[in-house]
């Protein structure tokens, strides 16, 4: 067992909070690793570290802040093995997944590479006479994130990469069930020549996030997490005058089209629905069959599917699906089948026996099917492996059952009929769609970002949302003194006056 350390000013530090964390892995319910959370004190020492760097951090040029990036991109590959190692002991994902997360990660490192070209900014010659105007993108100073435990390295570097590139200095408060990859991550950037004190990784639970909110010299806050946090991270954060973006839980549904390709659809419904046991803030949850022989079809080709499914640990040979996060959360799951059962749904997949056959917080694949749209199933967010299908009649019932959930994460549709594509891509209440995709996750060098419950503070993450986030916009008017005219002026003057 490992005792870990936070990183403060480019030193590890030991906690101060009065909480020591056990961290799991969950493919075994062993504790691996500890660390003595960050006390409210702790916070402050990292603003204050932060507060000092930013004074000469700011004044360093876009394409220096860029250099480091380069090698930042450098050493996450050559340490790639390590990170997804370090990532699925306590997360549960599957090798090959925490790599795929990694590597989700870097883009953004890559994006943060061109930083000089994204805070480019624009001039206009001549918008009066003798006088010009144009934009600057100034960083806003400290920054805080705090962030989820179903994406230990890829949601931190949608935020710290970004905010250090446009010149701000950053608290990361990481999540307490699992923090080794990212104080890893946080290591490294300082092994690519980030001077200390840019970034500051501490691990901790609402005590830590509460100095976060309350901090007079934390300009703005990147949360990622479930929506009840989220509301609370907001609310909080916004009476503190802070600048705040939250992006919080979800139910995606992928509507599947009489006219689709079912196998193509099975498949995708299977990797997207279990992989990382569902753990994903843009797995599909719901699938919406439109027609009883789409539904009929779908059920028999997914149920032999899902009970083939290779339930194991991260690094079992052939693994698809690991463990869910914690026994708390495996309970929560439980209640959610068993309440399914109750309200009426049929269980045509019950994977609960991996629970009693296996050590660790193992759920296998569930899939229920007739969910009704006011079932607990439904209009909740479960996270975990569990997948309902809902049947509706034609495309515009399927579309209402999307656009009157409470969430509005991402959600597809598989058709081959290009307008029905186009209605939904058009109509569809969510932030993120795909067409034939099965998780429409935005790259990089796009945003992040979901609607309605699923996004709160109306400001997606990475890509140019997040430069835009992370940066405050000042326009310049300028005029030399050989174009200032004589006599003194008491009316406004547009550019068509003179
Ligand atoms: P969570 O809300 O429990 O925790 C998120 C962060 O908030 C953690 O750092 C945690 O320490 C902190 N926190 C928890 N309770 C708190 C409290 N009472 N006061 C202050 N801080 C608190 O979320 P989680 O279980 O770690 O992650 C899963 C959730 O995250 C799901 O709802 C998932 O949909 C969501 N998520 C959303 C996105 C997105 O982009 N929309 C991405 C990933 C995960």
């Amino acid at each position: 067992m490992t005792t870990l350390k936070h990183l403060i000013n480019g030193k590890k530090i030991t906690g101060t909070s009065a909480t020591k964390f056990n961290i799991y892995n969950p493919s075994t319910g062993k504790v691996v690793n500890q660390i003595q959370g960050a006390s409210a004190m702790d916070v402050c020492q990292a603003v204050d570290a932060a507060g000092l760097a930013f004074e000469s951090w700011r004044k360093v040029t876009p394409s220096k802040r860029a250099q480091i990036m380069f090698n930042y991109r450098d050493l996450l590959y050559k340490n790639l093995d390590e990170l997804a190692q370090l990532n699925s002991i306590e997360h549960g994902k599957t090798l090959a997944d925490s790599k795929g997360e990694v590597l989700r990660g870097i883009e953004v490192v890559e994006f943060c590479s061109a930083i000089s070209t994204h805070l480019k900014s624009d001039f206009t010659a001549d918008v009066s006479t003798n006088i010009d105007s144009y934009n600057l993108r100034q960083p806003i100073g400290v920054c805080a994130g705090i962030t989820p435990f179903n994406f230990p390295a890829m949601v931190p570097m949608w935020m710290y990469p970004v905010a250090i590139a446009c010149g701000n200095t950053f608290i990361l408060k990481l999540s307490e069930k699992v923090p080794s990859c990212g104080l890893r991550i946080s290591e490294l950037i300082h092994e690519a020549g980030l001077p200390k004190g840019v970034l500051n990784t501490i691990v901790g639970d609402k005590e830590a996030v509460d100095e976060i909110l309350t901090n007079p010299q934390i300009k703005a806050i990147s949360f990622v997490g479930s929506t009840p946090v989220g509301e609370y991270i907001y609310q909080q954060g916004s009476k503190h005058n802070k600048r705040v973006q939250a992006l919080c839980g979800a139910k995606n549904h992928m509507i599947v089209m009489p006219d689709a390709d079912l196998e193509q659809s099975t498949s995708a419904i299977i990797g997207a629905a279990y992989g990382s046991a569902g753990e994903r803030c843009m797995a599909i949850s719901v699938v919406v069959a439109v027609g009883k022989k789409t539904a009929d079809q779908l059920i028999e080709s997914l149920i032999p599917q899902v009970k083939a499914l290779k339930i194991g640990a991260y690094d079992e040979l052939g693994v698809e699906m690991g463990p869910v996060i914690s026994s708390q959360s495996q309970k929560n799951i439980l209640d959610y089948i068993k309440s399914g059962v109750d309200e009426g749904a049929s269980l045509v997949v019950d994977g609960r026996q991996a629970t009693k056959q296996k050590k660790g917080f193992f759920i296998g694949g569930c899939l229920f099917d007739h969910v009704k749209s006011g079932m607990s199933i439904y209009t909740d967010e479960i996270f975990g492996p569990v997948l309902c299908v809902v049947r509706v009649n034609n495309y515009i019932e399927a579309l209402k059952l999307v656009n009157e959930h409470k969430y509005g994460n991402g959600s597809t549709i598989f058709t081959r009929d290009g307008d029905t594509a186009r209605h939904f891509t058009n109509h569809v209440q969510v932030g993120m769609v795909g067409v034939n995709i099965p998780i429409p996750v935005p790259v990089a060098i796009h945003s992040f970002g979901g609607w309605k419950k699923s996004l709160i503070g109306g400001s997606a993450i990475h890509g140019m949302e997040g430069v835009r986030f992370y940066t405050q916009l000042k326009t310049v008017t300028s005029r030399w003194p050989s174009g200032i005219r004589k006599g003194t002026q008491f009316h406004f003057e547009s550019g068509k006056d003179v």
